[in-house]
This record gives C-alpha cells, sequence and structure tokens, in this order.
C-alpha cells in the first residue's frame, strides 16, 4: 500500500460502534473507515469479543445452545445495526461519476448511494445529500483538483473521511479512509491541491459558519453544504 490511513476514529468512538450506541451517522462513518483500514478492522474485532465475553459472563448461566446462540449473536454483526438502513432491493452502486470522474464506492456507501440527491455544483465543489436524520447532515462532498473550500468554522462537529484522492487543512494531509473530525473550536481551510479530483464523505451536525469578508457572497454556499 502506498499511501496508508493516519487519521483513525478515537478507541472510545470504535467501542461506542461496536456496542451500537453511535447514532446512524456516525456509525456510517466508521463502518466506511472500516472499509479502508485492516487496523480498525481487527481492533474491532477485538472489542465485539471482549463485548461478548462480558455479556457472557454477565448474564445468568443459561444452557449451552443458548450461550453459544447469544455469542454467535454478538459476533455475527459484521457492520453495526444502527447503520443508515436502506431496503435489500435499492440497487447497489459501485461506481460515482461526477465531474467527468468516476470512483469507485467503498462498500458502507454502496447501496445508500443509490439514494442520493442531485449534486449541486459551485466551482471546483460538488455536493450530494445522502438520507439522514435530524440533526445530522450527510453528504458526498467533490473536490476537484487544485481546489479549495472556503475556510469555515461550524456550530457543531464536522466529520469527514477521504473516500478517494486526497486533500489537506492547516493540520494535515489526508489520503482515502482518513477520518478528520473538527469542532466548533476548529476553524480551517480543507483544500485539493493534489492533480487528481477528491471525494469525501461528510456528516455534520450543525451547519457551517463561514469566517471571511465574503460572507454575504457565501451564504448560498453555507445553505448549500447544510
Ligand atoms: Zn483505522
Amino acid at each position: 500500500m502506498g499511501n496508508s490511513v493516519k487519521h483513525h476514529p478515537s478507541l472510545s468512538l470504535l467501542e461506542q460502534f461496536c456496542d451500537g450506541s453511535l447514532t446512524a451517522e456516525v456509525a456510517l462513518l466508521v463502518a466506511t473507515h472500516l472499509d479502508y483500514c485492516p487496523h480498525c478492522q481487527r481492533l474491532s474485532k477485538d472489542i465485539e469479543a471482549d463485548l461478548a465475553c462480558s455479556f457472557a459472563t454477565a448474564s445468568a448461566p443459561a444452557g449451552q445452545d443458548d450461550w453459544l446462540s447469544m455469542m454467535q449473536q454478538v459476533l455475527a454483526q459484521p457492520e453495526n445495526a444502527a447503520i443508515l438502513s436502506v431496503p435489500a432491493n435499492d440497487p447497489v452502486v459501485k461506481n460515482l461519476e461526477v465531474g467527468g470522474h468516476d470512483f469507485e464506492l467503498p462498500r458502507a456507501l454502496q447501496r445508500l448511494s443509490s439514494r442520493r440527491s442531485k449534486w449541486l455544483t459551485l466551482g471546483g465543489i460538488a455536493t450530494a445529500r445522502l438520507p439522514s436524520g435530524e440533526p445530522h447532515h450527510v453528504s458526498l462532498l467533490f473536490i476537484d483538483k487544485n481546489t479549495a473550500v472556503p475556510q469555515h468554522t461550524h456550530k457543531g462537529l464536522e466529520m469527514t473521511l477521504v473516500l478517494a484522492g486526497e486533500m489537506e487543512d492547516e493540520h494535515g494531509k489526508y489520503v482515502p479512509g482518513d477520518l478528520i473530525i473538527n469542532t466548533p473550536d476548529d476553524t480551517h481551510t480543507p483544500r485539493n491541491n493534489s492533480d487528481v479530483p477528491c471525494l469525501c464523505l461528510s456528516v455534520l451536525s450543525a451547519p457551517l459558519h463561514f469566517k471571511q469578508g465574503m460572507t454575504r457572497l457565501l451564504n448560498p454556499l453555507q445553505r448549500f453544504f447544510y
């Protein structure tokens, strides 16, 4: 592997993913990260095994068959049950075309992506919403080569997972699988300085706030992002 994932979900986020306590939107983000990250796949298998053990020891010693079937139920969930569900007969979307580019989608997004909204484009940026529940906002974000997203802060959390290509901000450089979490205190300017387009999965928990003097000009963009 050339570029490997460096930005992982925290251990507590993984634990919450495994015990099913994350919201569906954040669980989707973690599940998508797992599609890219063998390290976190192994870690979450260990966590699931631990959960199964503590569940088994916590419950009254039932018959061994019950115990085994409970154990299997816990371990048989390769993905979090809370992941945004779409009808099983929805088409699987393996590739996505945007801005004249063809992107291969990770498994966790292949069904959900058949339900995306139309792409909205502005300059070299395009976004399409995926179904989500309030207060979260889930979207695919396309950033063309040599393109910057206007500087902004957030009222809530902004979580971004790189799906293809690469991008960077004031804090570092990100490759496919990297998970970037920005809190309301962070101001950042994501940009794609490379020669290939970038596709990201974005989860917002509140509208973005644009900082620069162009706020009025960017108002439509604010709506566009949220
Ligand atoms: Zn990871």
